[in-house]
């Protein structure tokens, strides 16, 4: 079984700008090539992502590391701008990500898992959720309308480094491990960081990651998500 994604509009919202590479990328190149629109929101800055020496711009640095990583994956991107470790569920950030949905009007929603390790994942998880429910709902006001073809189906991605996280299904990314790692090669200032103490070296990260999951289901390198089953959000195949 094959799942072809050619009639959907698929986004990934992401707490950091090198959070789609080792997550979602894979399935969201092969969501293109079926020839499904794709984006990626990043919700956080990567303002406070550094080592030394400390730069001033940062936050932009990373923005541009993320526009060219985008760029050769064909992606749409948009940017919420929130500082790290300011982002938190609330209703003035579900508007910002409801706008955004109603601007890119997604079929399909890869969301961080609730049990992802960072902070800044665990907020944008839920405020995923809920503007994947309320960018439908006209009593929720933003600059856009509501969406009319209701709420996206939503699936929640794998988590950093594999922990706390039961795969529900697998993706087939093989034939995109090395278009995930080319992106990550854009992301200079944090691949920098890879001798600091409290950081993994994200290309090996990326690579165990990719080939555990391949290896459990029996494919070169894969990508695990599990289906949000609530109540109006599951959606069959
Ligand atoms: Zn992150």
């Amino acid at each position: 079984m094959q799942l072809k994604f050619d009639n959907d509009r698929v986004l990934a919202v992401v707490a950091h700008p090198d959070d789609a590479e080792l997550l979602c990328a894979g399935t969201l190149a092969r969501a293109k090539a079926d020839g499904a629109a794709i984006a990626i929101c990043v919700m956080c800055r990567g303002d406070k992502g550094q080592s030394d020496p400390l730069a001033d711009n940062i936050g932009d640095i990373r923005s541009a590391e993320m526009h060219a990583a985008a760029k050769i994956l064909g992606a749409e991107l948009y940017e919420t701008g929130f500082g790290d470790g300011e982002l938190f569920d609330g209703y003035d950030q579900r508007k910002v990500l409801m706008e955004v949905f109603r601007r890119f009007k997604p079929t399909l929603v890869l969301a961080h898992s609730r049990k992802d390790y960072h902070p800044d994942h665990q907020q944008s998880s839920a405020l995923a959720e809920a503007a994947s429910w309320f960018c439908a709902s006209e009593g929720h006001r933003t600059e856009s309308p509501a969406m009319e073809a209701g709420p996206p189906t939503l699936w929640w991605m794998d988590t950093i480094n594999m922990a706390s996280f039961e795969p529900g299904f697998f993706i087939d990314v093989s034939e995109y491990l090395q278009l995930k790692l080319e992106m990550l090669d854009c992301h200079k200032s944090q691949l920098a960081r890879g001798n600091d103490a409290d950081f993994s070296p994200l290309a090996d990260l990326l690579k165990d990651q990719s080939k555990a999951r391949g290896n459990q289901a029996g494919v070169g390198a894969a990508e695990a998500f599990q289906l949000h089953t609530a109540w109006k959000r599951a959606s069959a195949w």
